[in-house]
Order: C-alpha cells, then sequence, then structure tokens
C-alpha cells in the first residue's frame, strides 16, 4: 500500500484532534471527486514499518484523540491487508485512541459476501472502527453544510453500537 499523506493534529476529519492517514488507491471513481490523483494505487510513498512507527508516535500525546484513515479507499481489499496488522497494533497499544475510517464503499457492500469489498479482514477491520464515514461522493447531493461527508447520501455509522446491535445505528456526537 501507498499513502499519499500523513495530517497532525487535524481536526477536519474526525472528532478533536487527530492524526489522519491518506492511503493511495480507489476504483471507485466517484464524479467530481475532489483528489482524483488518489485513485492511484502507485500514488505517494510505501507505507512501511517506519512510517507506521511513525504515525503510533504521533498517536502518543494525551491530546491527540485518535487516528482517522481516508484516502484514496483505505476500504479496496490490498489497502485492508496492509491496514489491518496496522491498525490492530494501534488498538493493542492504545486502546482508548478513536478510529475514524472514511469509505466510498458503503456498509452493506463491505459486508457483502463475495463482494469485491469484502475480503478475510474486512470484519475485523469494521470491529476495530468507532466511526465508519460511508458511501460515495455523489456530485448531485452534494452539501457543504454537512459535518465530516461531502454528499448526504453519505452515513457517519457509530461502528461499536451497529456490531452490538446488528443494525445501524448512526452516530450521534
Ligand atoms: S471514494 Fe473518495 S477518493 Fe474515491 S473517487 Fe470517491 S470521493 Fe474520490
Amino acid at each position: 500500500m501507498n499513502y499519499g499523506e500523513i495530517k497532525n493534529c487535524d481536526i477536519a476529519n474526525g472528532t478533536g484532534i487527530r492524526i489522519s492517514l491518506f492511503v493511495s488507491g480507489c476504483t471507485n471513481h466517484c464524479k467530481n471527486c475532489f483528489q482524483p490523483q488518489t485513485w492511484d494505487f502507485n500514488f505517494g510513498e510505501p507505507f512501511t514499518r517506519d512510517i507506521e512507527e511513525k504515525i503510533l508516535k504521533m498517536l502518543e500525546p494525551d491530546y491527540i484523540d485518535g487516528l482517522t484513515v481516508l484516502g484514496g479507499e483505505p476500504m479496496e481489499p490490498s489497502n485492508q491487508q496492509a491496514l489491518y496488522p496496522f491498525l490492530l497494533k494501534v488498538k493493542e497499544k492504545m486502546p482508548n485512541k478513536t478510529i475514524w475510517v472514511f469509505s466510498g464503499f458503503t456498509l452493506e457492500e463491505m459486508r457483502e459476501e463475495g463482494g469485491y469489498s469484502n475480503c478475510d479482514v474486512t470484519e475485523k477491520i469494521l470491529g476495530m472502527i468507532d466511526v465508519l464515514v460511508d458511501g460515495r461522493f455523489v456530485e448531485e447531493l452534494k452539501d457543504i453544510t454537512l459535518k465530516f461527508r461531502g454528499s448526504s447520501n453519505q452515513r457517519l455509522i457509530d461502528m461499536k453500537k451497529t456490531n452490538e446491535q446488528g443494525c445501524i445505528v448512526l452516530w450521534d456526537n
């Protein structure tokens, strides 16, 4: 997996002050995507062990609320394979930090057996996420007043409650 950018002290992509990792590669190709350069899986730099360690260090301060992963498309199957062991480390070392993931795939698509975005680690990743922002960007539903999303079809899903209750529970700040 490659990544395009790491943002320190990001306040735009989730609650509180966060570290944001922008991974490369996206097959969704939404019309008028604001970062089409990230569609290329080779965009940016390789996500190495050193980069993992760097992010883990950046997450350590108490004022950092957690990690946000966006892209590109974190839930591309090949990106899931790289992210799963890394997210596991984050959770093991810092269980109190929250994890937000922005994906163009819907939760239903990710959970569809045999679906493109469903692979052997999908459910494990979904079990570690606190908030999933799901759905493709739809130009016709663009709404700049929405918090943490670009179009009104996209949802902020409380994954802990969703997994507990077995039905989609939207995140409520
Ligand atoms: S899912 Fe995100 S990165 Fe991919 S095309 Fe849509 S808006 Fe762009």
